[in-house]
C-alpha cells in the first residue's frame, strides 16, 4: 500500500509550495487516477513518488515503509516508472526489457533476468516483435513495451504520466486494458493521471483530484461528480447515464 501523508515540496527557496500538504492512499492492486488541471502538481508529485524530487516535508510510506530513505535500487523493487515513450535507440524488444531490469539492478545479465524477460513477452503476447527493433513500431506497441519494461522491474506498482497522450482511439485501448491486466492478474498498482475524465472512469477504482497541490477530493467513482469536476476543473460538466454507464459530457444544464 501506498501511503502519501501531508507531502509538501516547491522548486526553489523563493517559489511557492507545488506541493501544498498532499494526502493520499492507495491499496495493492488498485488503480488510482490524479485528475486536474494543467499545474496542479501532478508530475510533481509522481516525481516525488519516483525519487526524482525530493519534498521538504511530509511522508511517503510503501508497506510501513519510508519510500524516501529508499536507495534507488530498493524503491525499484517497488516502484516502476513507465514513460510516455521509450527511446533507446535500435534495440531488439527483447533487449529494452532485459535492460529495464540492468538499469536498476546493475548486474550484468544473468538467466534469471532472461527468464523474467521472456515471461513479460509471453504474458503480454510480445513474443512475435522480440527480434524487432523498438524504433520500427508503432506508438502504441512502443507504449506496450515500455510497460512490459517497467515490468521487468518485477515492480510492486507502476507509475503512468498521461498513458494515452500520444495515442489513437485503438492504441488507447490497448494500453487501457493492458494496465487493467497488470492490476488484477498481478495485484500490481497503478498511480496515474488521465486528461480524459471517461476513459478515467472506465479504468480506475480510486479518483485523487488534485488543485492548488492539494488532493481535494478522493474516492472511487461516486467521487466524480458534477460539482467535484466543476469546482477542480473551473468547467462545467454534465453526468448522464448511457447504456447503464456514466459518461460526462461537457456543458452545464440548460
Ligand atoms: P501538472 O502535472 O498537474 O500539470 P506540474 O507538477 O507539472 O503540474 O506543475 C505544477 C507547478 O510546478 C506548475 O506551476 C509548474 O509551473 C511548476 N513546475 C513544474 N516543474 C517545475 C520546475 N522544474 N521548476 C520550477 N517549477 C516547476
Amino acid at each position: 500500500m501506498l501511503e502519501i501523508k501531508d507531502l509538501r515540496f516547491r522548486y526553489s527557496r523563493r517559489s511557492s509550495l507545488v506541493l501544498d500538504g498532499a494526502n493520499l492512499e492507495l491499496k495493492d492492486g488498485e488503480i488510482g487516477i490524479l485528475l486536474g488541471r494543467n499545474g496542479s502538481g501532478k508530475t510533481t508529485l509522481f516525481k516525488t513518488i519516483l525519487g526524482i524530487e525530493k519534498p521538504q516535508g511530509g511522508q511517503i510510506r510503501f508497506d510501513g515503509e519510508d519510500l524516501l530513505r529508499m536507495s534507488r535500487r530498493e524503491r525499484a523493487r517497488r516502484i516502476a516508472y513507465v514513460p510516455q515513450d521509450i527511446q533507446f535507440g535500435a534495440l531488439s524488444v527483447y533487449d529494452t526489457i532485459l535492460a529495464g531490469r540492468l538499469s536498476y539492478f546493475g548486474l550484468q545479465p544473468g538467466e534469471e533476468d532472461g527468464a523474467v524477460t521472456r515471461r513479460i513477452l509471453r504474458e503480454m503476447q510480445l513474443e512475435d516483435l522480440a527480434d524487432r527493433s523498438v524504433e520500427e513500431l508503432s506508438g502504441g506497441e512502443r507504449q506496450k513495451i515500455a510497460i512490459a519494461r517497467a515490468l521487468a522491474q518485477e515492480p510492486r506498482m507502476l507509475v503512468f504520466d498521461e498513458p494515452t497522450g500520444n495515442l489513437d482511439i485503438a492504441n488507447e485501448q490497448l494500453i487501457l486494458s493492458e494496465a487493467r491486466r497488470v492490476a488484477r492478474e498481478k495485484g500490481i498498482s497503478i498511480l496515474t493521471s488521465l486528461h480524459d475524465l471517461n476513459q478515467a472512469l472506465e479504468l480506475g477504482d480510486r479518483f485523487f483530484f488534485m488543485k492548488n497541490g492539494q488532493i481535494r477530493y478522493a474516492g472511487g467513482p461516486e467521487a466524480m461528480t458534477e460539482d467535484v469536476i466543476g469546482e477542480i476543473f473551473d468547467a462545467q460538466v454534465r453526468i448522464v447515464e448511457i447504456e447503464g454507464k456514466r459518461v460526462i459530457i461537457n456543458g452545464g444544464k440548460e
